[in-house]
């Protein structure tokens, strides 16, 4: 089944009107009258979701309208197939409502809004919802909803999926609501880039309600990643620049120097920057010490100690 971009420009219900898009995705002031109700209601039609907006041979024969009343024309054969719960029953129930009237579509009224709705929508049909410009909070209430109406929070938010690229691209604007949201539902995937974005958190600041949220097996694994980058840094950082032999030039007391500012700015790194330290962060601030270094052969060595920090440091573990 795919989208007829080239459709009707006139929605087809039992009473018809005229409708024109707007930026929002919704075609606006259509005056539909909606099946169950005798009484004409001021609705609008979804711009995607809309009669004939599929090509197939199945036509729309549900009619989906959320609490904001925009309609949306889907296939029931395509939410059943996606629902344990024929929607949350709302669908049993309508069509032995309907069965009774002799109406051209199933109708069911849902409790969300139009702007969730279409992004549930989306992620059952595999759409990419990026389009609409969703909002982190309703891309976050779509996937709290998708149990309510017996779809598959795992099989919906796959990393195959059209709605896991829109949900990646979103989750460095706000990692910790977006790491609880993969830690409530069991979003490995999603935990892990939500993760790498992470690494400057104190998780003692993250409060006690997102705590709940992301529960206590990936609370562990944020935790236990800090733990492994702060253990790698003390790894990586210890022992300055390998010494040379004494020269006219650069005694031992120099040496010694060098190797004192090295540990100095090592414990620093470790205790100050800690797990979010970044490669240049990192460079710039050892590569300090480089414009005290007079003689050639600790410029060496420690040109040499710091580029085997960087590449070290490059290599540890960054995600969950
Ligand atoms: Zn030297």
């Amino acid at each position: 089944m795919s989208l007829n971009h080239d459709g009707p420009r006139i929605a087809t219900t039992s009473a018809a009107h005229a409708w024109s898009p707007n930026v929002a995705g919704v075609h606006q002031d259509p005056y539909v009258q909606t099946e169950d109700s005798a009484i004409e209601t001021k609705t609008a039609v979804s711009s995607r979701f809309w009669p004939g907006g599929f090509s197939g041979p199945a036509s729309e024969d549900l009619v989906l309208v959320s609490c904001d009343r925009i309609s949306f024309y889907v296939h029931s054969t395509v939410i059943l197939a996606a629902s344990s719960n024929s929607f949350a029953d709302l669908i049993r129930s309508t069509r032995l409502a309907v069965a009774s009237r002799n109406v051209e579509h199933d109708v069911v009224n849902v409790r969300e809004t139009s702007s969730v709705l279409n992004i549930i929508l989306h992620s059952i049909y595999n759409l990419s919802c990026a389009p609409y410009a969703p909002t982190n909070g309703d891309l976050i209430t779509a996937v709290d909803t998708f149990p309510r109406y017996g779809f598959s929070v795992h099989t919906h938010v796959a990393p195959s999926t059209a709605f896991f690229q829109v949900l990646l691209s979103r989750v460095h604007t706000d990692p910790l609501e977006f790491y609880a949201l993969a830690g409530h539902h069991d979003l490995y995937a999603l935990a892990s880039c939500a993760s790498a974005h992470l690494l400057g958190l104190k998780v003692g600041s993250i409060p006690v309600e997102v705590v709940e949220r992301m529960g206590p097996v990936y609370l562990n694994r944020l935790l236990s990643l800090h733990q492994t980058r702060l253990d790698a840094l003390k790894a990586i950082l210890a022992g300055p620049p390998a010494p040379h032999s004494l020269t006219y030039g650069c005694d031992e007391e120099s040496q010694a120097s060098l190797a004192r500012a090295w540990s100095l700015v090592a414990a620093y790194l470790i205790w100050e920057m800690r797990p979010q330290l970044t490669p240049i962060s990192l460079e710039l601030t050892l590569g300090q010490l480089a414009r005290n270094i007079r003689c050639p052969l600790c410029k060496t060595s420690f040109d040499a100690r710091l580029a085997g920090v960087m590449t070290a440091w490059g290599f540890v573990q960054q995600s969950i």
